[in-house]
């Protein structure tokens, strides 16, 4: 047995008292154990005390010394409580149950030889079959979509359409807000870029989720969590026990929304069939649904019922038999020509189609073979309009830069170019100038006549 004397408390103990580390001579740390603990949380406490915090007391951790047995049999009498797996949720900062990192240090961490690597791989550890996810969003989806459309009034619903570019999962026209259904209120990119959308737009939004994270959500203007036991309670306040029960037990039940949710979505998409119908005495073309903000987008319809035809026969709509638009040049030329004038500029090969023109742009290459020959064909300039349009992207990016300049005062350095500073990339300069002082003379140039003006 081996032993070495600690340098702080001047003991001798065993080498087993000291912890490892491999830079030194004997393998183990100058400070024993007990030492080592007690340095490490005085360093903290200086550190806290220099930054103005205040350290909470230390608690000897509950779960230190489990066995991996212990840890698979608390997953099991979960599951037999519940009748659900456990999620990383459920073991998070709860009194009741180790944290679910421990689980990942006894069963992923320092063993870099085994097969586990995920909460769903643990959860199969202790023999529990895990959530699955899919079915149990979209079964949250389903009573967010119920509960929205019987608190909020008229819904529009991301099957939908809303727009080219945008879909949201519930929209309200009436409030102009958006509603996200969220399983709980974790902060993540696809959220911040829904929610830069809908505001781009001018509305409001909330997400609605169905647990409450121990870390808040997103900070913004205009957004707002709202957390079942909310929505839990306007339900049952207007008598709606059923909807109470399966939100509160989506755990359980969430396996029996697959149809009831398809079988909505029909509802809803035959609804706006027949409303078409009736609106325009004939029935609707896929075209017509073609960034259509207030009709279903025809993806979305042929992906329910198979065919577009079997749409319109669920709807009790007669077929049509022929679905193609006559050509006819003159529309297709003032169509190109108009949303020319509307864009000022080139227009992309894929904004050609309904709404922006009547024909798609599979009809214009069949007429034409290319946008060069379109142009040509309407009288225009293609090479003035397309330098035009190129000028306009790259000083649309230079703006960009000279906003950067008036922020900070100075121009970005090589390193600070990219989307993460909202600036075009180094590329991008080295392509349209050459070199990075190139650049600099151009804007300084620019600016420079901007201010003479
Ligand atoms: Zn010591």
């Amino acid at each position: 047995m081996d032993y070495k004397q600690c340098r702080h408390c001047k003991e001798t103990k065993e080498l087993q008292q000291f912890n490892l580390n491999k830079s030194s001579r004997d393998g183990h740390q100058k400070y024993c154990k007990e030492c080592n603990k007690y340095l490490n949380r005085r360093n903290k406490e200086r550190k806290a005390s220099k930054e103005g915090r205040v350290m909470l007391p230390y608690k000897s951790k509950k779960y230190s010394t489990v066995s991996d047995e212990e840890l698979l049999q608390i997953i099991k009498d979960f599951f037999n409580e519940f009748k659900r797996a456990p999620t990383t949720c459920d073991f998070d900062n709860n009194d009741k149950y180790p944290h679910f990192k421990t689980y990942y240090r006894h069963f992923v961490y320092y063993k870099p030889d085994t097969l586990v690597s995920s909460w769903n791989d643990i959860l199969s550890l202790a023999g529990v079959s895990p959530l699955d996810y899919r079915d149990f969003w979209s079964a949250w989806q389903y009573l967010v979509e119920i509960s929205a459309s019987i608190l909020e009034g008229d819904c529009l619903f991301q099957y939908c359409g809303f727009g080219l570019d945008f879909k949201p999962d519930i929209y309200i026209p009436l409030k102009h807000k958006v509603i996200d259904a969220a399983t709980s209120n974790y902060a993540c990119k696809h959220k911040v870029k829904q929610y830069k959308k809908a505001t781009a737009k001018g509305a409001s939004v909330e997400y609605w989720c169905l647990n409450k994270n121990n870390r808040p959500g997103l900070n913004l203007p205009n957004l707002k969590y709202v957390f079942a036991d909310e929505i839990i309670l306007k339900l049952s306040e207007l008598g709606y026990h059923k909807l109470c029960y399966d939100i509160k037990n989506l755990h359980l039940v969430y396996k029996d929304f697959n149809d009831t949710y398809k079988d909505h979505k029909k509802d809803y998409i035959i609804k706006k069939l027949k409303e078409f119908h009736l609106k325009n005495g004939r029935v609707p073309f896929t075209r017509d649904f073609l960034g259509n903000p207030d009709y279903p987008s025809s993806s979305a319809i042929t992906h329910l019922f198979g065919t577009f035809n079997n749409a319109l026969i669920a709807s009790e709509l007669t077929i049509n038999t022929f679905a193609n638009l006559p050509f006819d040049e003159k529309i297709a030329k003032d169509d190109l020509m108009n949303l020319i004038n509307k864009l000022g500029r080139l227009p992309k090969w894929r904004e050609l189609r309904p709404p922006n023109t009547t024909f798609t742009q599979k009809v214009y290459y069949k007429y034409w073979g290319s946008i060069e020959n379109c142009i040509t064909a309407i009288g225009l300039d293609y090479t003035h309009l397309k330098n035009s349009s190129i000028d306009l992207r790259v000083n649309s990016r230079l703006d960009s830069i000279i906003e950067f300049k008036t922020l900070y005062n100075r121009m970005p350095v090589i390193s600070e170019f990219g989307a993460k500073n909202a600036l075009p990339s180094y590329h991008w300069v080295c392509n349209n100038f050459g070199t990075y002082e190139n650049l600099i003379i151009h804007l300084e140039n620019l600016i420079d006549t901007n201010s003479n003006i």
